[in-house]
């Protein structure tokens, strides 16, 4: 269970001696508003506002939105004033407080008007302050790590929220560890018996595949050190709801997803980043085609790194990410990747910045459409660039979507109807000429 001692040693490495008494402070009064309260575990409450601080320690946030994790269910909970709040702890932490109880009181429903009020009241937290959406994905980690004292249909309805609403955001926050986790989590809830199914076959396949990556590293490994190139190589495991997504929308077997290996080679600096790829392309050959360089053009979502894929021993295709030490930090955590580090101004981030750009033309677009469901198509659009399929109760919906580069924000066509079978899938155009669609169906 996590404790206030365990949270401090984490804190203690970056916050102030000052700032630590006041996150302690806000501890002791979320522990005494608390008092009595239990979750459904059974365990006191004070161990979920805990936990959740926790998680935002190991982004390092800052010590107002710490003090905010912990008081986050005062309001809502214990009818705590924002006043009060305010004369405690000060105006910044009590808006903060006060945008995360406002959140919670969100209930999400499938009905379009519906979800579209609450993406945009999420829109909108988040343009107000990153932070508040940053706390209120690690509530809803904690929450769903702890799911399973609920009763079934509530476990199903959050979990569909989760995979409908969290999921995406964090994905387009870049917060990849929290997107993966929570996505597995979802999944393991809505679907429990593919679930199962799924971990059963990686279990019994782990032993098969162990050879082939062992024999993998090392020659990667000593191929790089030969070649003077300081880098960490791990072999990189897909979650099963990678696994089961490519296996349906690609109509692959459970093996054919399987047989793709994954490492992660991580170097000490930008220039060994394409030493490195130079290096493995001499080690096995490339496969054409494959090769794409998000360290050029970064992702939406700051992610930058090497892709290539290669055939490997035996013809097996393998898959190669290679990146800096500071583009793992972002390709982890995205946005929270750099709380810490902005400048002397503080001033926020490029990728901080990126991404109130990136709200602010959402909510632009809300107020010029002033349509919900036309709003929901372009939040949903936008929020899966890549083409990925959105949750629904019914049906799954695919979308293509253009991307202009450069201008820091995608373009969508929104597709109100179905695509027939036979178009879905791979089909999604990309580049100039979905572009120009794009902006004709914007007119
Ligand atoms: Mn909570």
């Amino acid at each position: 269970m996590a404790t206030f001692t365990h949270l401090t040693l984490k804190l203690e490495e970056y916050l102030t001696p000052s700032e630590l008494k006041k996150v302690k402070e806000a501890y002791r009064f979320s522990d005494e508003m608390h008092l009595g309260q239990m979750r459904k575990s059974g365990e006191p409450y004070i161990s979920h506002p805990l936990a959740v601080a926790e998680i935002c320690a190991d982004w390092k946030l800052d010590a107002q939105a710490m003090m905010a994790a912990l008081l986050h269910d005062v309001m809502e909970d214990q009818g705590v004033k924002k006043e009060e709040l305010i004369e405690r702890f000060g105006a910044q932490v009590a808006s903060l407080v006060d945008g995360l109880s406002k959140l919670d009181k969100i209930e999400f429903q499938s009905q379009i008007e519906a979800q579209a009020e609450n993406f945009r009241k999420m829109l909108l937290a988040m343009a107000r302050d990153v932070r508040v959406i940053l706390v209120k994905l690690a509530d809803r980690l904690h929450n769903m790590r702890t799911l399973g004292s609920m009763p079934p249909d509530k476990k199903r309805r959050i979990s569909r929220e989760t995979m409908e609403v969290y999921v995406p955001i964090a994905h387009r926050l870049g917060l990849n560890n929290i997107y993966r986790e929570l996505q597995e989590l979802s999944f393991s809830h809505l679907y429990p018996l593919r679930h199962r199914t799924l971990l059963k076959a990686v279990k019994a396949a782990r032993g098969n595949r162990r050879e082939v990556v062992t024999k993998i590293l090392e020659s990667v490994t000593s191929t790089l050190i030969a070649a003077g190139i300081p880098a960490q190589v791990d072999g990189r495991e897909k979650t099963l709801f990678g696994i089961y997504r490519k296996m349906r929308n690609k109509h692959l077997s459970f093996s054919q997803v399987l047989d793709v290996y994954g490492f992660r080679v991580v170097v000490d600096s930008f220039a060994n980043c394409y030493v490195a790829l130079g290096t493995l392309h001499s080690l096995f050959k490339p496969m054409p085609g494959k090769f794409k360089d998000y360290i050029a053009i970064p992702k939406l979502n700051g992610y930058q790194s090497l892709h290539t894929t290669l055939i490997g021993p035996y013809g097996t295709p393998v898959e190669f990410q290679i990146r800096t030490q500071d583009m793992h930090r972002v390709a982890e955590s995205g946005v929270a990747a750099h709380w810490l580090y902005k400048d002397d101004e503080g001033s926020l981030t490029d990728l901080q910045q990126r991404t109130h750009a990136w709200l602010q033309s959402l909510l632009d677009i809300q107020k010029q459409t002033g349509d919900s469901a036309e709003f929901l198509e372009h939040v949903k659009v936008d929020l899966f660039p890549d083409s990925v399929y959105v949750f629904t109760p019914k049906s799954k919906i695919h979308r293509p979507a253009a991307r202009r580069h450069g201008a820091g924000f995608c373009l969508q066509h929104p597709h109100r109807h179905r695509r027939p079978d036979h178009l879905r899938g791979d089909q999604s155009r990309t580049g100039a000429a979905a572009y120009r669609t794009a902006q004709r169906r914007h007119r």
